[in-house]
């Protein structure tokens, strides 16, 4: 029988970069994932199944086993902060920056600021190691909103084209990190299952350098 072997993707557009290089290393679903409600897919692999999750819950999925590896984006990574996984691979795919913004034009405030964002642990660390003093204030969404309507000074958000920022007044500032979607595995599976793992990674790193 062959061995199972579960994969976390991530929805959204992480999933559509995604799903051309699994078909490069021979990983197709067996249905169409877009036009489907299901949160698990069989493929054209024997005991190969894929998860689609928010980008968020694919480090916890993988740390606990419960996929043997996944395909997340580093900012939500950092956010998770977890260390059971392995990160052999950057796919290059869904590049984008995490920044912190704030309204055009107006100076960064001296002494205690309010900071508004999803990524509450990347910031609380940015700033610490900045040495600036931030309050840190969880938003789930709208970040833009939040120094527009004097929630908080500065946001820290995932930035591409910057046309979110500027439709809302806002410009980027410092950046944090470039961000790109990576390949993790669980530290156990990488052992128990190495004989179908390792040559996956390989596969996927050819089709990542083939681009
Ligand atoms: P933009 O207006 O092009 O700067 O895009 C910014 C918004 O798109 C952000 O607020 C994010 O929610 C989303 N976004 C853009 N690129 C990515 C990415 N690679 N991963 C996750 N979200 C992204």
């Amino acid at each position: 029988m062959a061995t199972s072997l579960t994969i976390a993707l991530t929805k959204g557009r992480i999933l559509a970069e995604t799903l051309p290089l699994l078909a490069r290393a021979g990983i197709e679903p067996a249905e169409d994932i877009a036009s489907s409600r299901k949160l698990v897919f069989d493929t054209n692999r024997d005991g190969v199944r894929l998860l689609v999750l928010r980008g968020s819950d694919v480090a916890t999925y993988v740390q606990f086993g419960v996929a043997d590896m996944g395909v997340a984006g580093k900012d939500g990574l950092m956010e998770h902060g977890g260390e059971d996984f392995y990160e052999p691979l950057d796919l290059g795919i869904a590049r984008c920056r995490l920044m912190t913004a704030a309204l055009t034009g107006v100076q960064a405030k001296p002494g205690r600021i309010r900071v508004a964002t999803k990524y509450v642990n990347v910031a609380r660390r940015y700033y610490a190691e900045q040495g600036r003093q931030a309050d840190i204030v969880k938003l789930y969404g709208g970040m833009e909103l939040a120094p527009v309507m004097a929630l908080a000074d500065e946001i820290v958000d995932i930035v591409d084209s910057g046309n979110t920022l500027r439709a809302n007044g806002l410009e980027a500032r410092e950046l944090i990190a470039n961000i790109s979607s990576r390949l993790i595995i669980n530290k156990g599976a990488f052992k128990t299952k190495y004989r179908v793992i390792q040559p996956l990674v390989d596969e996927l790193k050819q089709a990542v350098v083939g681009d």
